[in-house]
C-alpha cells in the first residue's frame, strides 16, 4: 500500500516523509536506542507503542531535535536533519505534560508559535481562531491555562502544535493523564484531527488499545529496538515474537506439541507451510482467547475441530464477556474468551469441571521458540 503526499490543509506545503536509518542512543553504558531503522510515510499515522523505558521518548525527541542521536540518521523527506536544531525542523509537538505557558490566555498560547516565526497580526488572529474552533475551544480563546479541565488543556496544546502546519506532528503520550471516557473521546477526535490536517504523525503511547485504536501502523519498541512494524491488524493477528504476543492483546503460548490425530495432521501443515531451513527450529503456537470457543461432547469429533481438553481454573465475569482459565492435561494454560450472553444459552462452565475447547485455525499464529524471550 503506497500512499501518495497529501496536500495539508489551506496550504501549499506537503507533509514529509521521516527516515530513521541505524539511529543509536546512549547514556553511558545505556542503549536507549539500539540501531533503530523506521520509514514513516508521509500523512501516516504511526504509533510507537512499548513498555516504560523502552525508548520512544528518546526516539521523539530525536525526530523533533531536542536530543542528539549517539549515530545514525533522520531524514525529512531527502533531507538530512541530525545536525538542524528544533526551531528549523518545522515539527508541532504534544508533550505528555502539555507545556503549555501558565501565565498566558489560551489564545495567547496558541499564538506563540506563530508569534515566534513573525507571521502578522491579522494572520494570526485569523489562524489561531481556526485552531481554536478545531478543537472545539472557539470560547474559550481568553481563559487563563489553571480556569480549564485537563482535556481542555490537551486540546490546547494540540492546537498549539499544528496552528503553524508544521509537515510533522509528534505527540508523546498526550492522553495518559485524563480519564478514561475523555480519553477515549479524545482518541476519535485525535484521529478525525489527522485526517483533517493529512500532517505526518508519529504518536508515542504505552497503551496497546490505544495503539491499534488510532494507528495505519504500529511500531512496537522493546529495549531500544523495533520489536515489530506492521498494521494493527498483522500485530494483533500476526506476532513476530514472545514479546509482541503478550505485549499486544492477551494470549497463551504453547509449544507446538501434539494433543491428538487432528492436531497431528494441522501441525504437519503448519510445518509444512514453514520454509524448509525453518524446519528445524522449535515452534510456539500464540492463541488469543477469542480464537477459542467452548463446545460440548458431540461436537467434539467433527474433523475440523481442533479440540483441547482441560480443567476450568478460574472463570472471570467482565461483562459482555468473560474470561475462562483451563489448565490442560500437560500442564499448559490456556485462557478462553466467551461472550457472556452465548454462556447463558448455552454451555455452563463450572470450576473444576472438565471442559473441552475448539481452536479456530485460520488465526494460529506460530513463533520460533527462540525468539520466545
Ligand atoms: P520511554 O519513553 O519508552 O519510557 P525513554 O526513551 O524515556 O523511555 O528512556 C529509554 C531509556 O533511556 C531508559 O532506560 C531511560 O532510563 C534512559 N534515559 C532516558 N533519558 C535519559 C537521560 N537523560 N539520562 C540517562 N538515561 C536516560
Ligand atoms: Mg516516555
Amino acid at each position: 500500500m503506497k500512499k501518495t503526499t497529501r496536500l495539508a490543509t489551506n496550504d501549499n506545503q506537503f507533509s514529509l516523509p521521516i527516515k530513521i536509518k541505524d539511529l543509536t542512543k546512549t547514556y553511558d553504558d545505556v542503549f536507549a536506542l539500539n540501531r533503530v531503522s523506521l520509514d514513516v510515510e508521509a500523512g501516516e499515522f504511526l504509533t510507537l507503542l512499548g513498555p516504560s523505558g523502552s525508548g520512544k521518548t528518546t526516539l521523539l525527541m530525536a525526530i523533533a531535535g531536542f536530543s542528539r542521536p549517539t549515530a545514525g540518521s533522520i531524514c525529512f523527506g531527502e533531507k538530512e536533519m541530525v545536525l538542524t536544531p528544533p526551531h528549523r525542523r518545522e515539527v508541532g509537538m504534544v508533550f505528555q505534560n502539555y507545556a503549555l505557558f501558565p501565565h498566558m490566555s489560551v489564545f495567547e498560547n496558541v499564538a506563540f508559535p506563530l508569534k515566534l516565526r513573525k507571521v502578522n497580526s491579522v494572520e494570526i488572529s485569523e489562524r489561531v481562531y481556526e485552531a481554536l474552533k478545531t478543537v472545539q475551544l472557539s470560547d474559550f480563546s481568553e481563559r487563563r491555562i489553571d480556569q480549564l479541565s485537563g482535556g481542555q488543556k490537551q486540546r490546547v496544546a494540540l492546537a498549539r502544535a499544528f496552528v503553524f502546519r508544521p509537515r510533522i506532528l509528534l505527540m508523546d503520550e498526550p492522553l495518559s493523564a485524563l480519564d478514561k471516557k475523555l480519553r477515549d473521546q479524545m482518541q476519535i477526535e485525535l484521529k478525525q484531527l489527522h485526517r483533517k490536517l493529512g500532517v505526518t504523525t508519529v504518536y508515542v503511547t504505552h497503551d496497546q488499545r490505544e495503539a491499534l485504536t488510532m494507528s495505519d501502523r504500529i511500531a512496537v519498541i522493546n529495549d531500544g529496538k523495533i520489536s515489530q512494524l506492521g498494521t494493527p491488524k498483522q500485530i494483533y493477528n500476526h506476532p513476530a515474537n514472545r514479546f509482541v504476543a503478550d505485549f499486544i492483546g492477551e494470549s497463551s503460548v504453547l509449544p507446538l506439541v501434539c494433543q491428538n490425530s487432528n492436531m497431528l495432521y494441522f501441525m504437519d501443515q503448519l510445518v509444512a507451510k514453514l520454509k524448509a531451513a525453518e524446519t528445524q527450529k522449535l515452534w510456539s503456537l500464540v492463541i488469543r482467547p477469542e480464537m477459542l470457543s467452548i463446545v460440548s461432547e458431540n461436537e467434539i469429533n467433527s474433523p475440523d475441530c481442533l479440540i483441547f481438553c482441560g480443567i476450568v481454573l478460574e472463570y472471570i465475569y467482565q461483562g459482555e464477556t468473560a474470561l475462562v482459565i483451563v489448565k490442560l492435561e500437560n500442564g499448559s494454560m490456556l485462557s478462553v474468551r466467551v461472550s457472556t450472553s452465548l454462556l447463558q444459552q448455552k454451555h455452563q462452565v463450572k470450576i473444576s469441571e472438565t471442559i473441552s475447547l475448539n481452536l479456530d485455525r485460520q488465526f494460529v499464529t506460530l513463533i520460533p521458540q527462540e525468539l520466545e524471550k
